[in-house]
C-alpha cells in the first residue's frame, strides 16, 4: 500500500474568505449559510460536516494555483469562523467514507492522467491504483454527485 497524505484546503484560503467575504472568482458580499441538516455541508479546512445551526461560507475555489487547461473552479464550504485544519493526513476522514468520490490523478505538469469513481468506504483501493502509475504526482478528490472539491491527496514520501 502506498502511504498517502490527505491535505485539506489551506487555512489561509479560508481566512481570506472570512475576512474579505469575497473570493478570487468574482463572488463578493459572501453571506454565511446556516446548516439545517446534519452531515450535509462539509468544511474543506477541518474536513468535518457542519452541525445543525453552524454557519459556513460558500465560495468558488480552484485547487490549481496557476492557469492550466485542467484548472477547474467549483463551490466549496468552509466554517464561517476559524476551525482546526485537518491534521490526520494518513487517515481518511469520515465524511469521505460516506460519499461516492471522483478521483483525478495529475502529473507533475498538472495533466489529468487518471480518473475514476470510488465509494469512499474503499477509497484506498483507487488511491493505490493511481499511485501505482509513477507519473501520477497527486490526486484531487471531488464529491462525485455534487462535483465539489474535497481534498488533495499526495504520496507520503519519507524525508530525504
Ligand atoms: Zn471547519
Amino acid at each position: 500500500m502506498t502511504a498517502f497524505r490527505i491535505l485539506p484546503v489551506p487555512q489561509s484560503v479560508a481566512d481570506q474568505i472570512r475576512a474579505k467575504r469575497s473570493d478570487d472568482h468574482g463572488n463578493v458580499g459572501i453571506q454565511p449559510t446556516r446548516t439545517d441538516e446534519p452531515r450535509a455541508l462539509p468544511c474543506r479546512v477541518c474536513l468535518e460536516e457542519a452541525s445543525v445551526g453552524e454557519e459556513l461560507l460558500l465560495f468558488s475555489y480552484s485547487p490549481f494555483e496557476r492557469p492550466v487547461p485542467y484548472r477547474n473552479v467549483g463551490p466549496i464550504f468552509v466554517h464561517a469562523t476559524a476551525c482546526k485544519p485537518y491534521d490526520r493526513p494518513a487517515t481518511v476522514p469520515d465524511l469521505m467514507r460516506r460519499r461516492l468520490l471522483a478521483l483525478r490523478g495529475y502529473s507533475a505538469q498538472d495533466r489529468m492522467i487518471e480518473c475514476d469513481l470510488v465509494e469512499g468506504a474503499v477509497l484506498e483501493s483507487l488511491i493505490e491504483r493511481f499511485f501505482g502509475n509513477p507519473d501520477v504526482a497527486y490526486i484531487h478528490a471531488h464529491n462525485a454527485r455534487a462535483g465539489c472539491f474535497v481534498c488533495r491527496i499526495e504520496r507520503d514520501r519519507p524525508a530525504t
